[in-house]
């Protein structure tokens, strides 16, 4: 399992979280295959979704889209507040890294678009939240969403790195807010601080990148740790919700489904299990 930290600073002024999100985002790269930039592009979605889902209080559903008009086409992303997080990207074979580096490229084939997060409280009116990308490499337009749209400044970083053989070796990432009664000496020591700190990817290179992340953004001011919550990926999809939604295509289509196609398999997009529906599985729900 994967784990995300609540930490505050001891003078109540700023807090942040720090995530250990690798089997997430791990997890996500198996269960699509996805190359190098959409791996990247597609975990760096799951881990702004769960910094998300850790600052909603009570039961909700929080998806967030990130709309691009270029390669990656679209990456959605849902997650509850009980730690878990699913999701896909359109184009999951985008593989574009920098020759002289090796650096996946993210950004430059996002393109313009979007960055939308709804937040469904069960209360049947979900708050809709739209952001312009500013950099298409997602981090930063979280934080720009973050800043704009719930009005709290933030810093994020966050990232993917990946192995020789393109697999997921480390992902994870922060977030640091400021709280309201924070100073203006102290807002600005926390800023040149994150200015100086060292790059997100050699700091999820440490042994103990959490811990790590922690140090790296408080320095020497006490902070203290609230909570350790487990955070992974898992959809919850089910065989009895997708006869659900066969049930909502209506009499006709079921009965043209059964009588030519024989059957239908039924594929989640969000984890690829298949579900099978035979001819007769189709007649029952034809006659429930
Ligand atoms: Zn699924």
């Amino acid at each position: 399992m994967d784990k995300l930290i609540k930490s505050i600073a001891t003078s109540g002024s700023f807090r942040a979280y720090v995530l250990d999100s690798t089997e997430t985002v791990r997890t996500a790269q198996e269960k699509h295959q996805t190359l190098s930039s959409s791996t990247v592009a597609l975990g760096r979605t799951l881990i702004a979704n769960q910094i998300l889902a850790a600052n909603q209080k009570g039961d909700s559903k929080i998806t967030v889209k990130v709309i691009g008009d270029s390669s990656f086409g679209h990456i959605i992303s849902v997650a509850d507040t009980k730690g878990h997080v699913k999701g896909y990207i359109q184009n999951t074979g985008v593989d574009i890294k920098k020759t002289a580096t090796g650096e996946v490229l993210v950004g430059p084939f996002m393109g313009n678009g979007h960055f939308v997060s709804i937040i469904d409280y069960g209360t049947g009116n979900p708050y809709t939240s739209t952001t312009p990308l500013i950099s298409g490499e997602i981090g930063e337009d979280f934080a720009y969403y973050l800043t704009e749209s719930e009005q709290t400044p933030s810093a994020v970083g966050l990232n993917v790195l990946l192995d020789e053989n393109d697999k997921v070796k480390v992902a994870g990432g922060f977030m640091l807010q400021v709280l309201p009664g924070a100073s203006e000496e102290e807002i600005t020591r926390y800023e040149k601080r994150i200015q100086e700190m060292p790059a997100i990817s050699t700091l999820l290179e440490s042994d103990n990148h959490t811990q790590a992340l922690l140090e790296a953004i408080y320095g020497d001011d006490d902070y203290k740790v609230l909570s350790e919550e487990e955070i992974g990926f898992a959809c919850d999809c089910s065989r009895e919700r997708f006869e659900g939604a066969l049930i909502t295509l209506g009499k006709a289509e079921l009965e043209a489904m059964a009588k030519e196609d024989h059957g239908a398999e039924i594929t989640c997009q969000f984890c690829g299990n298949h579900y099978n529906f035979t001819e007769t599985d189709l007649e029952d729900l034809i006659n429930d």
